[in-house]
């Protein structure tokens, strides 16, 4: 199973991703995680590592490469998701590409729909725990008191409606694009993560 997971930031997409690749077997792909870990390794050029942190997108050849040379990895020939990736047509375009080559087309785009209001009070009230990576909302899912938070930079209310901005202009040719080719479907990101996951599975093609 090949999926592509979209969704605006504080939709939920990562904590879907995790379940799901958990259930399915699959491993997940976040071209961010990717990004970040090259940044710490030192493997990532210096102009692009400037780029990342100025909150710039990188140039698609670049996310296309790294995409291409993980999914060539054994763990991934059972399937995968994708998540952050792709935020271009150009970018979905590489992807058909690879994925063309190795005879495995891409099965389903999910959308996780939420309104703006929603992402902008999750956002802003979501913390991650430094050392488990588990992310928490300090009303909802509130955190242990042994737990190292830290508030992302980026998820403080400026930058989270520019980056809701940003989102909005990104998806507005990527997601016709998959409608075009049958492969998005759209769930309703606002409730309980449980209710959202339910309604994933319910969209994912069967096997
Ligand atoms: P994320 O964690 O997905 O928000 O990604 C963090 C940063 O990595 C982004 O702000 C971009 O600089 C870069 N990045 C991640 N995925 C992509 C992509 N598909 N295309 C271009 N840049 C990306």
């Amino acid at each position: 199973m090949i999926i592509v997971l979209v969704g605006p930031p504080g939709s939920g997409k990562g904590t879907q991703a995790k379940v799901l690749c958990q259930s399915l077997g699959i491993p997940h792909l976040s071209t961010g995680d990717m990004l970040r870990a090259a940044k710490k390794a030192g493997t990532l050029e210096p102009a692009l590592v400037a780029l990342m942190d100025s909150g710039g997108l990188l140039p698609d050849a670049v996310v296309v490469g790294l995409v291409g040379a993980r999914i060539a990895e054994a763990d991934c020939q059972r399937g995968f998701l994708l998540d952050g990736f792709p935020r271009t047509v150009p970018q979905a375009e590489g992807l058909e590409t690879v994925l063309a080559r190795r005879a495995t087309p891409l099965d389903v785009v999910v959308q996780l729909d939420v309104p703006d209001s929603l992402l902008e009070e999750r956002l802003v009230h979501r913390r991650a725990d430094k050392r488990t990576g588990q992310i928490y909302h300090l009303v909802y899912n509130p955190p242990p008191p042994d737990a190292d938070l830290e508030h992302r930079a980026d998820d403080r209310p400026e930058a989270v409606r520019e980056r809701l901005a940003k989102y909005a202009s990104m998806t507005a040719a990527l997601l016709p694009f998959y409608e075009g080719r049958g492969l998005l479907r759209r769930v309703d990101g606002a409730g309980k993560p449980e209710a959202v996951l339910a309604q994933v599975l319910a969209v994912l093609p069967k096997r």
